[in-house]
């Protein structure tokens, strides 16, 4: 399938638009089970630390970058994606699509309740919207919630845990849940249910929503602080070259 892809830190991500990366995944879906990653700056540099975290996300067969942080780390190193792809949007898309074709979905994570409501409220906004099941992600037996998800029979899986657990679950169970698609999401099932909200879309344009989760969420500065490094990073290679240190 014919891909164009940005290095950013050796990790190919998509260049793309958000039709032409859903139109990827279903496609590559028909062939195989296909996993698609989301990664922001939190993720990697996360990843820098835990090659697990890393080889999940370098194996995911789609890199979406989910972060301006991302979008500008690949303009300081000379190899810009077409525009940053919220993993959220893209959830949505592929419920469109699957409400549209009749693939059935698995929504998996957040606290209890969380999924039956985003998968309800998704349900009302996509008409016929073939729901497969939901599970909360606070479960203590990785084996038997993959197990639940393949008995459910649903064609697209939203993975949505928290990093890394997300990308490792994912990863492990790829062949195993029975799913074609397999999305890792963060914290999109409380978006959609209605239990946090998206910044507003003028901050969004500006690339400043990671700001407006820091309004919301104060306590997220300790892992906000990773934004500014990734493009410390991306500036010490562009203007030294790459070390070491730097892969990853
Ligand atoms: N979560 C989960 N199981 C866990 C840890 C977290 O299902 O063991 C959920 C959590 O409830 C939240 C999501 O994973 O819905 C992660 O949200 P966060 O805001 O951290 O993700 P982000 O959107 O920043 O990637």
């Amino acid at each position: 399938m014919e891909m164009n892809t940005s290095l950013i830190f050796d990790i190919p991500f998509l260049s793309a638009d958000m039709d032409r990366a859903v139109e990827l995944a279903f496609a590559m879906a028909e062939e195989k089970p296909v996993t698609v990653a989301t990664p922001n700056a939190e993720i990697l540099e996360e990843a820098r630390k835990n090659p697990s975290l890393r080889e999940a996300v370098e194996k995911a067969d789609l890199i979406l970058p989910d972060g301006i942080s991302v979008v500008l780390a690949g303009k300081i190193l000379g190899c810009p994606v077409k525009k940053k792809l919220a993993g959220v949007e893209f959830g949505e898309e592929v419920i469109r699509r699957a409400a549209e074709t009749g693939k059935s979905v698995y929504f998996l994570g957040a606290k209890p309740g969380v999924a039956e409501k985003a998968a309800e409220k998704m349900k009302e906004k996509y008409p016929g919207l073939p729901v497969a099941g939901t599970a909360d992600g606070y479960f203590k037996d990785d084996e038997k919630a993959a197990l639940r998800v393949k008995e459910s029979g649903a064609w697209i899986a939203f993975i949505c845990l928290g990093s890394p657990k997300q990308e490792l679950f994912m990863k492990r169970f790829r062949e195993k849940t029975g799913c074609r698609l397999h999305a890792a999401l963060g914290g999109s099932l409380d978006v959609w249910a209605g239990n946090a909200r998206r910044a507003p879309r003028f901050m969004i344009r500006l690339g400043l929503e990671w700001l407006y989760r820091l309004f919301r969420e104060p306590k997220r500065f300790g892992r906000m602080i990773k934004i500014p490094r990734v493009l410390v990073r991306a500036l010490r290679i562009r203007l030294f070259g790459k070390g070491k240190k730097d892969r990853g």
